[in-house]
C-alpha cells in the first residue's frame, strides 16, 4: 500500500473522547500519522458536561468541551488527520483492516477502538431541555453544583447506589427512585445506601417528567402499583440506569461480552491481533476521562510495538 494513499494509515482510531484523542497524540508523536474517525458528534461524553473539576492539570476546572478541543488540537499538532464522520462498518478479518464510512473506504495496519459508551436516558419530557441545568448522568462531574440541595437519583443498580452515596457529600438529602421494590445493586452497595442517613428510597415509582423553567425544580412521579401521580420538589435529577457501550459496528468482528463491552484480557488487546481497545467501550468500572486517556496512551504504545513487530517479521521473511 503506497504511503501517500490518503485512505490508508498505519493506525486508524475510531472515537474522539479522551481515549481516542490521547491515542492519537501518542501515535502521531510516534510518526504514525493516525487517521481518527471522530464521529459526527465528536469529543465523547465530556462534550455533554459543564465544568470538569477532577481532570489533573486544571486547578480551576475546565469546561468539558474546551478540554476536548484542547485534546483535539494537541492530536492535530503532531499530524493526526481527524474526520468528523461516523464509521459505518469494519472488516477485521482481512489485512489490512477495512474501515467504511457512508462515503468512503479506508484501510489500516492497526486499529484502536475507542468508541466509548453512552449513558442511558429516561426519554421523558423535560429531561433533554434541562440537561446541564439540574439533569445529569454523571455525579462525579456535576454533583458539586448541588451543595445543600435536594438531589434525586433514578435507578436501582450499582451505578445508582454509587452515585447516591457520592452525592451525599453535597446534597442536603438524596432520594433514590426505583421502578421496583428490590434493588439490582450488589448487596454491599445496596446496604451502604439503605443504611445511609441522608438517603431515602421511593419504591415502585417512575419519574415521568422533569419540571422547571431555567433549572430543575420538581419531578412528576407515578407510583407503578397504585397509579397515583405526585410532584416531588428536586433541584437535581441524576439518571443512573446504566450505560450502553458503542459497539454495534463490532458485532461479529470483535469478542463482546453479554452487555456488549469489548472483551480484553489486559485492557488493551482484543481477540484480533492488531486491534486495540481503550476507554469506556471496554471499561465498566472506572469510566473517568483520566482513566480513558491512560488507556488511549497504552493502546497507542502497543499499536506501535505491534507495527514494529510486523516490520521485523516482514524483513525476516524477505531473503537477503
Ligand atoms: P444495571 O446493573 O443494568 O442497573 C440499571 C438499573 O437501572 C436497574 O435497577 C434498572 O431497573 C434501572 N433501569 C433501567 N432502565 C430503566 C428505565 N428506563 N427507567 C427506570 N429505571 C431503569 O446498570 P449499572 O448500575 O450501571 O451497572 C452496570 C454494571 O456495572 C453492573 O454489572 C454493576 O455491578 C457494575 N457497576 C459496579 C459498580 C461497583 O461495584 N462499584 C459501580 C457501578 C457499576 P431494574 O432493576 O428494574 O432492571
Amino acid at each position: 500500500m503506497p504511503a501517500s494513499n490518503p485512505n490508508h494509515a498505519k493506525v486508524v482510531i475510531i472515537g474522539s473522547g479522551p481515549a481516542g484523542l490521547t491515542a492519537a497524540v501518542y501515535a502521531a508523536r510516534a510518526n504514525l500519522a493516525p487517521i481518527v474517525f471522530a464521529g459526527h458528534m465528536y469529543g465523547g461524553q465530556l462534550m455533554l458536561t459543564t465544568e470538569v473539576e477532577n481532570y489533573p492539570g486544571f486547578p480551576n476546572g475546565i469546561m468539558g468541551p474546551e478540554l476536548m478541543e484542547a485534546f483535539r488540537a494537541q492530536a492535530e499538532r503532531f499530524g493526526s488527520v481527524i474526520h468528523n464522520v461516523d464509521v459505518t462498518e469494519v472488516d477485521f478479518s482481512r489485512r489490512p483492516f477495512i474501515v467504511r464510512t457512508a462515503e468512503d473506504e479506508y484501510t489500516a495496519d492497526s486499529m484502536i477502538v475507542a468508541t466509548g459508551a453512552s449513558a442511558r436516558w429516561l426519554g421523558i419530557p423535560g429531561e433533554a431541555r434541562l440537561r446541564g441545568r439540574g439533569v445529569s448522568t454523571c455525579a462525579t462531574c456535576d454533583g458539586a453544583f448541588f451543595r445543600d440541595k435536594h438531589i434525586v437519583v433514578v435507578g436501582g443498580g450499582d451505578s445508582a447506589m454509587e452515585e447516591a452515596l457520592f452525592l451525599t457529600r453535597f446534597g442536603r438529602r438524596v432520594t433514590v427512585i426505583h421502578r421496583r421494590e428490590t434493588l439490582r445493586a450488589s448487596k454491599i452497595m445496596a446496604e451502604r445506601a439503605l443504611n445511609h442517613e441522608k438517603i431515602a428510597f421511593v419504591w415502585n415509582t417512575a419519574v415521568e417528567e422533569v419540571l422547571g423553567e431555567d433549572n430543575t425544580g420538581a419531578l412528576k412521579l407515578k407510583n407503578l402499583v397504585s397509579g397515583e401521580e405526585t410532584l416531588l420538589q428536586a433541584d437535581a435529577l441524576f439518571v443512573a440506569i446504566g450505560h450502553d457501550p458503542n459497539t454495534a459496528i463490532f458485532n461479529g468482528q470483535l469478542e463482546l461480552d453479554a452487555a456488549g463491552y469489548i472483551v480484553s484480557s489486559d485492557g488493551v488487546r482484543t481477540n484480533v491481533q492488531g486491534v486495540f481497545v481503550a476507554g469506556d467501550v471496554y471499561d465498566i468500572r472506572y469510566k473517568q476521562a483520566i482513566t480513558a486517556a491512560g488507556m488511549g496512551c497504552k493502546a497507542a504504545i502497543d499499536a506501535e510495538k505491534y507495527l514494529e513487530s510486523l516490520e521485523t517479521h516482514h524483513k525476516a521473511a524477505v531473503p537477503a
